[in-house]
């Protein structure tokens, strides 16, 4: 369908709430969104109205606290809401300071979700995570379907919510899709203290300091994606055809398989004389080591057609003019 009648179609239809909107992901997936099925369709939401910026004054943005039910169902049914991205939660290595609050945002508040889903018939988006794997699960090409036994409280949150999510689509007919993403590369807001983080800050650092400390060792190899690869990517499951949907949950997508001595090589084309330290965080590299090394995103490819456009060279070239350019 072209963009045009695309949006003369969703004109007709009910709005899309963006929970979590003023974090790494929701702070381009708005925009991204207004821009697609323009401003007036999309809600964006938050714990509080900070910081003010595109995604507070662009357009509709309400404060929501997603551990409350009511108060999403308030909001769903005042915006007459057709579908829910539902981006609040805590990340992997904070969650392990905090595992009972992870819990009650990362699944609890995910139930909250689907409860006020069923009973308005809204679609629902879930961003699962290659931390929904464990050390168990085979790490080289990792299955879509496999074994998964996470050892974090951020895992265990993404395993049972995609079970949830599945169960709701069997059980109610509801339309939940979702993704497991990778780490997100992006330059527009700061990552929410996960274990990939390393791969946002080493480019401000090169930029600024052109040296930089990573908390996990430089052979840690995790599977990575540009944020424009992500906002594609769940804008792109949630448009594709259901008939073609045997998995509708948790699709393994990747566009990068990258170590951070591979990313320091990188960037040392750009800027020659960057230096990377190695101050390991053991946190960090336990959670990272229990992480599969590369999945398979066969799945993702075969029902709807998933494809990255940046690989390693094209997105920390891209990373580097970005950056520059904020930090000038
Ligand atoms: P983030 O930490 O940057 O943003 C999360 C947002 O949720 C924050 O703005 C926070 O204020 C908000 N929030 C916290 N408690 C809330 C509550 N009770 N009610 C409503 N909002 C609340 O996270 P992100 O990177 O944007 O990630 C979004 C989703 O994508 C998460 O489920 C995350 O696990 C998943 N994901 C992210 C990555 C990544 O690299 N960023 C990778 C894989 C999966």
């Amino acid at each position: 369908m072209r963009i045009a009648e695309l949006r003369a179609t969703l004109a007709m239809m009910k709005k899309m709430l963006v929970t979590g909107a003023l974090g790494q992901i929701g702070s381009e997936l708005v925009p991204a969104l207004r821009e697609r099925y323009g401003s007036e369709a999309i809600v964006a939401s938050g714990i509080r109205f900070r910081p003010v910026n595109s995604v507070t004054e662009g357009g509709t943005f309400e404060i929501l606290d997603c551990t409350s039910v009511d108060d999403i169902s308030a909001i769903v049914q005042r915006h007459d809401v057709g579908t829910i991205y539902h981006m609040a939660a805590i990340m992997s290595a904070i969650g392990e300071k905090k595992p009972e609050e992870a819990w009650d945002l990362n699944f609890g508040a995910f139930a909250n979700i689907l409860k006020v889903a069923r009973q308005h018939r809204c679609a629902v988006f879930f961003p699962s995570s290659i931390g929904a794997f464990g050390p168990t699960t085979p790490s080289q090409n990792t299955p879509q379907d496999t074994l998964q036994r996470p050892t974090t409280i951020y895992g265990v949150a993404k395993v049972a919510g995609e079970m949830l999510s599945d169960y709701y689509a069997a059980r109610f007919g509801l339309d939940t899709r979702g993704l497991r993403l990778p780490g997100l590369i992006s330059n527009v807001t700061p990552p929410g203290g996960g274990t990939t983080d390393y791969a946002v800050d080493i480019f401000y650092q090169a930029v600024r300091e052109k040296r930089y400390a990573c908390f996990l060792r430089a052979e840690t190899r995790l599977d990575m994606m540009y944020m424009p690869d992500a906002i594609s990517s769940i804008t792109q499951l949630m448009e594709a055809d259901a008939s073609r949907l045997k998995h509708r949950n948790a699709f393994n997508v990747t566009a990068m398989s990258i170590t951070p001595a591979e990313l320091a090589a990188e960037i040392q084309r750009y800027i020659p004389d960057f230096v990377m330290d190695y101050d390991v965080d053991p946190l960090r590299q336990e959670i990272a080591d229990s992480w599969p090394d590369s999945m398979d995103d066969s799945a993702a490819r075969a029902e709807w057609d998933w494809s990255p456009r940046y690989d390693l060279a094209s997105m920390t070239k891209d990373m580097l003019k970005k950056v520059r350019t904020k930090l000038k």
